[in-house]
């Protein structure tokens, strides 16, 4: 479903057969209900045909394979540690990340820093008006709260590639996912985006 080489996971598209689809053009996201290990989250995103559909994705494919981690894998971001790893997949990943580089980053508003993020701490995307970034809701890890950046897309597209400088709204947002969809697009379109560096070392 993912590949390493295009950076795109692959959906099926009602009116094409299959969608290649890359993760800034993924939507929205939301973990179903239910024991499934692993969990299954499923996404809507926006397909090349004009179209939005939906897709599933289990979690592992969402937060490991784009580093080329397997299932039995297990990375902690905030203490760096790689543990049980299949180690040649993860060589490089492992290396970026003893070297003080995360995969992926946001800033978090309420904390005012940078922390590291896994794709499934995503709620909602959608491109900026008028601008070629694209504004994105993030869960935080550690604090809960969510908070909305504006990155390029390789920001989100390429493990490892982190914008040195992103826009931040000042915006405390309501903690249910249901209410963050709602304000999105509003303070996606009104805010002033504050720019904040990415002091990752
Ligand atoms: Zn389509
Ligand atoms: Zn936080």
């Amino acid at each position: 479903m993912y590949d390493a080489l295009t950076t795109r996971y692959t959906f099926a598209c009602p009116r094409r057969g299959e969608a290649r689809v890359a993760l800034s053009a993924f939507r929205r996201l939301e973990q179903l209900p239910g024991p499934a290990q692993p969990a299954v989250f499923e996404v809507d995103f926006e397909c090349a045909c004009g179209g939005e559909h939906p897709g599933l994705v289990p979690h592992d494919e969402l937060d490991w394979t784009p580093l080329g981690l397997g299932e039995r894998s297990y990375l902690n971001l905030m203490t760096a540690r790689l543990d049980s790893v299949e180690a040649e997949l993860a060589d490089l990943a492992a290396r970026h990340i003893q070297a003080g580089e995360w995969p992926w980053s946001f800033f978090c508003y309420p904390e005012e820093r940078p922390r590291p993020v896994f794709p499934s701490a995503f709620v909602v995307l959608a491109p900026a008006e008028g601008r070629e970034e694209v504004g994105i809701a993030v869960r935080c890890p550690v604090c809960s709260n969510v908070s909305i950046n504006l990155v390029t897309a390789p920001h989100l597209d390429v493990p490892f590639h982190n914008d040195r400088e992103i826009g931040v709204v000042e915006h405390v947002f309501a903690a249910d996912a249901e209410r963050v969809v709602e304000e999105f697009p509003a303070e996606l379109y009104s805010a002033c985006f504050d720019a904040r560096r990415l002091h990752l070392h």
